[in-house]
């Protein structure tokens, strides 16, 4: 059997890594997968705790997902969407549009139309070029303009990165972006408006405010619009950031955004691409639709975004897909004799592919079925209580969870807040450490996440947390 680990150190670039770190130690090579477990070579078993950087659901080598991919396979595997229509992607699309819609319908508001694309950063890129073209069309803005917030990450293409707010992934391509505003984000724990002192608990809990964040978020709007230049869109993820270090909005902030941005006659842009499917939790639905059917983030605030980006668990993270969806009032933008030259000119190779809308059909079939519905109900109770260990550790500043996504911020000492320099890798070492321990995932900053495959066991559950525990006390020296 030839050496992977070395095959790859000779010839694989990795994405978000300092490869010189990489080239020095001998990478996990995966090799198989069952339900939250990963195999690798050796033989050796890890707990996905990240499910595969944010992408799976119901768990690898699922019975349903392959099954739907293996027939698929029997009859095609890709047919191009420039000029053919196929079965599945027909069929994902109005289970999509379905599914987004709210419930009862708000007239106007109303998805019916999905666009497909490989990832998230392209379902962003046809987000961006479809609200900028429909702003241009409608005579609101000649130049149009978009508002994201601090910390805002949209994805890596061009486009996208100009939408976000990461100083270090960002800034070295400052010169080959366009400019974008950003806001405040309501990251509570680290607000400046916030006069709570810092207490063992989600800051979101026990702030002390007068909602500044959503002040700024007026001040943003007035602001452009004196200036004669309406926004074109807001950009945001709802209800939790992720790249910015899972910061979550406390509730009603994104409510509150949607009428400011609806006031103003602007877009909103909902990036779901780690939210969608589930992943903010069942909760309980702000209006009409049953708890059981939520299946994004905005449906939680009962917030109809215009645009609606989806991607990595779309497949149940399985294949590479993504699509955004928008309303017949954008459609209709696009409409018009050949020679007036209105289509949307933008596609790519795998558009609509075959084997991912299978994928992705059953993948919805399983997501709304009672057994997931349960299971994912019973997995943010189970990751709750367990979570609550981690305030008993000082260099704990901050334990966030958004339904099935966890994010535990590491400080010096938590009376203070004091973060870690980035450069003493505190995230890292913490993270090495837990793969020690058979647990696998990866940091953001100074922050762990903690984000399981909707199949993970109450038993595996505890032992993510457990891991991350000992981890902490062993890599930053805790005593306790
Ligand atoms: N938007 C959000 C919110 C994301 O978290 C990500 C990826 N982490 C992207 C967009 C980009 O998705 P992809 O990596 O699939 O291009």
């Amino acid at each position: 059997m030839p050496d992977f680990a070395k095959l790859d150190r000779a010839h694989v670039w990795h994405p978000f890594t300092q490869m010189r770190d990489w080239l020095r130690s001998k990478p996990i090579v995966i090799q198989s997968a069952k339900g939250a477990v990963l195999r690798d070579v050796n033989g050796r078993e890890y707990l996905d705790a990240n499910s595969s950087i944010w992408t799976n659901l119901h768990g690898h080598n699922h019975p349903k997902l392959n099954a739907a991919i293996t027939q698929q396979l029997r009859k095609v595997a890709h047919t191009s969407a420039l000029g053919l229509a196929n079965e599945p992607a027909s069929a994902l699309a109005s289970r999509l549009v379905r599914a987004a819609n709210p419930q009862p319908a708000i007239r106007n508001r109303q998805f019916t139309k999905v666009f497909f694309s490989d990832d998230g950063s392209t379902a962003m890129e046809v987000a961006l070029k479809l609200a900028y073209e429909f702003t241009r069309r409608t005579g609101r803005s000649r130049k149009p303009k978009f508002l994201s917030l601090s910390g805002a990450y949209h994805g890596d293409t061009v486009g996208a990165v100009s939408l976000g707010h990461i100083g270090l992934f960002h800034k070295s391509w400052s010169s080959l972006l366009f400019k974008s505003d950003s806001v405040m984000s309501p990251c509570c724990y680290r607000c400046p408006f916030n006069r709570a002192k810092p207490e063992r608990a989600d800051a979101r809990d026990y702030r002390q405010c007068n909602w500044e964040c959503i002040g700024k978020v007026e001040q943003k709007f007035a602001g452009q619009r004196k200036r004669g230049n309406p926004y074109a869109a807001m950009v945001v993820e709802p209800l939790i950031q992720g790249a910015a270090g899972m910061v979550p909005q406390p509730a009603g902030w994104l409510r509150r955004v949607a009428q400011i941005v609806r006031a103003d006659g602007a877009q909103l842009v909902a990036d779901e691409v780690m939210t969608g499917f589930g992943r903010t939790g069942c909760g309980i639905p702000a209006i009409g639709r049953r708890r059981s059917a939520i299946q994004f983030a905005c449906q939680h605030e009962g917030v109809q975004p215009d645009f609606l980006a989806v991607a990595k668990g779309l497949t149940g993270g399985y294949l590479p897909m993504a699509a955004t969806l928008t309303t017949q009032a954008v459609f209709d933008a696009f409409l018009g004799e050949y020679s007036e030259f209105k289509a949307f000119f933008h596609g790519h190779s795998y558009t609509g592919n075959q084997l991912g809308a299978s994928a992705a059909l059953a993948n919805l079939d399983l997501l709304e079925s009672r057994a997931s519905i349960e299971a994912r109900q019973t997995l943010e109770c189970t990751l709750r209580d367990e979570l609550r260990s981690l305030w008993s550790l000082p260099q704990v500043g901050d334990v966030r969870q958004v339904g099935l996504i966890a994010g535990i911020e590491l400080v010096r000492d938590w009376r203070t807040r004091e973060a870690f320099d980035l450069r003493e890798r505190a995230g890292i070492r913490v993270c090495e450490a837990m793969a020690k321990r058979g647990v696998l995932t990866r940091p953001i900053g100074n922050v762990i996440v903690l984000m399981p495959p909707y199949c993970t066991t109450p038993a595996q559950a505890a032992c993510m947390v457990e891991a991350l525990r000992v981890a902490v006390r062993e890599t930053l020296g805790v005593r306790r």
